[in-house]
């Protein structure tokens, strides 16, 4: 449990610049996590000022990727709330006051060079940081001089006005405090020409505003952590508790996933995007707790964790700086422990779209039950099942003709077996495993063959699956007629080899 037991303001903040990122929903989750363990509130902005990487349906799928996950939040821009709106483009007034108090100040300054280039953050922090700072001339122009350019319509951009001696430190929660030189530091661009606030303005002012008192975000940002400490300075506001959990690396843990590494990922069946893991049969309850111990652990043993438990055992001590290798052979381990612990009407919801999307007709709820309880045993992904348990839902099934051959075994033989086995199964009056796994025993034993073979040509036929649930639950569920009409389309086969 975090020491601060005071409601805690968090915000999850993203751009909508493309699809949701599995490190978006970590970081929406830890922020969510601490918001609902103090009983504070859980904040959703968008922050889509740079309208030049806007996406659109970005909003929309992040949006549905929080909720699939299971976290809503409080405030945000479709619910509302009393610190909005929430969509910083619509915030355009709130910030340009703000700037211009900083111009006035002195702590910013209009700079009339950049605004002719392609300004924003991608330009402002084009390689010019090691070899010499970028500041600009303009900072040194009078402010009565420079507010008649802007009143005149020349083309600006705002500045920070970075101070060229000193040091600033930064603290964050995770890493500790961080020192540097002001003079490493550039004079940052705030407000591009068309006077939307780049990142590290709006963050800070809505997070002052919207009284934010932790900010989990991604660790990207440390490298212009410091100048955030700067701009906090500059308006005297109090910072909130910063906290930068740890990168991501590849699975094989050499290097952080780039954009190539994430979509050779989904071209091996890895989703890395919040909402592919539904659709590639993860269930929510698994990414949940799969993501939370990417850079958190609660102690060196305990692994399983509902959204409950994360609720009531996260902390921001345990966060780990360390990059973490993406795991995915985690995830399917812990797919298949939250499958096993579902109720089987549960599952079987779940399942449902799966088998349809196959072209299943699994209408009849209590087959469908039948069949889910089976299979839950088995499943490592949601998608699985159609192939696992399909069958079940076919009117007819083609076994291939060659899978009904007995092992070490002709045609003849088999047909043999299988005619004899027809007769034995016929005489069964239910197909429980009590009622029928000693007599086929015996039955191989008495027809010189392998007990393998007598289970195998069952699986091949009523199945045509090589690898299918226990076969007498199996039997049980596709019913005598079923199962006697399969047997006859096997025995048929096998005469057609002869
Ligand atoms: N919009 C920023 C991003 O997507 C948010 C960072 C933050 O949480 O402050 O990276």
């Amino acid at each position: 449990m975090t020491e601060r037991i005071k409601p805690a303001r968090v915000r999850f903040a993203p751009s909508p610049t493309g699809r949701t990122h599995l490190g978006s929903g970590r970081t929406a989750l830890y922020n969510y996590l601490l918001a609902r363990q103090t009983g504070g509130q859980f904040i959703l902005r968008i922050e889509d000022t740079d309208q030049k990487r806007y996406v659109e349906g970005a909003e929309e799928e992040l949006m549905q990727g929080l909720r699939w996950l299971g976290m809503e939040w409080d405030e945000g821009p479709d619910v509302g709330g009393e610190y909005g709106p929430y969509r910083q483009t619509e915030r355009r007034e709130i910030y340009a006051k703000y700037a211009r108090q900083l111009v006035e100040q002195g702590y910013a300054y209009y700079c009339f060079c950049a605004a002719k280039e392609d300004d924003g953050e991608q330009e402002d922090l084009k390689g010019k940081r090691q070899q010499h700072r970028d500041v600009c001339l303009d900072r040194d122009v009078d402010l009565t001089e420079a507010d008649q350019k802007v009143a005149g319509g020349t083309p600006h951009v705002i500045r920070f006005r970075m101070p060229s001696e000193g040091t600033i430190t930064v603290t964050d929660a995770v890493r500790g405090d961080i020192t540097v030189e002001n003079s490493t530091l550039d004079d940052t661009i705030l407000v591009r020409s068309d006077g939307l606030p780049v990142y590290h303005l709006a963050v800070v002012i809505d997070d002052h505003l919207m009284k934010i008192t932790h900010a989990i975000r991604t660790s990207e940002w440390l490298p212009t952590f410091p100048l955030h400490g700067h701009i906090y300075a500059a308006f005297g506001w109090e910072e909130p508790m910063w906290i930068h959990p740890s990168i991501f690396l590849k699975p094989d843990g050499k290097g952080k996933m780039s954009k190539r590494d994430s979509e050779a990922l989904m071209e091996a069946g890895i989703p890395i995007f919040l909402s592919d893991f539904g659709k590639f049969g993860y269930l929510p309850e698994a990414v949940v707790n799969w993501a939370a111990l990417i850079g958190w652990s609660y102690d060196d043993k305990t692994e399983e964790f509902s959204m409950a438990e994360l609720i009531e055992k996260f902390s921001i001590e345990k966060l780990s700086p360390a990059p973490a290798a993406l795991n995915f052979t985690k995830l399917d381990h812990f797919n298949g422990v939250y499958i096993r612990s579902l109720s089987v009407e549960d599952l079987a919801a779940r399942l449902k779209p799966f088998f349809e999307s196959a072209g299943y007709d699994v209408g009849n709820e209590e087959k469908l039950l039948r069949v889910v309880r089976v299979l839950q045993v088995r499943l490592g992904k949601l998608t699985e099942a159609p192939e696992m348990g399909g069958f079940f839902f076919e009117e007819d099934v083609s076994p291939a003709p060659e899978s009904l051959i007995g092992k070490k075994m002709d045609a003849a033989s088999s047909l043999e077996m299988a005619r004899a086995l027809e007769v034995l199964v016929g005489e069964f009056p239910d197909f429980s495993m009590d009622t029928m796994n000693q007599p086929l025993r015996d039955f191989a034993k008495e027809m010189g063959v392998k007990v393998g073979n007598v289970f195998g040509f069952l699986r091949d036929a009523l199945t045509a699956q090589r690898v299918s649930p226990p076969i007498f639950e199996t039997m049980e569920i596709i019913g005598r007629e079923k199962v006697m009409e399969r047997i006859a389309k096997g025995i048929d086969l096998l005469e057609k080899m002869l």
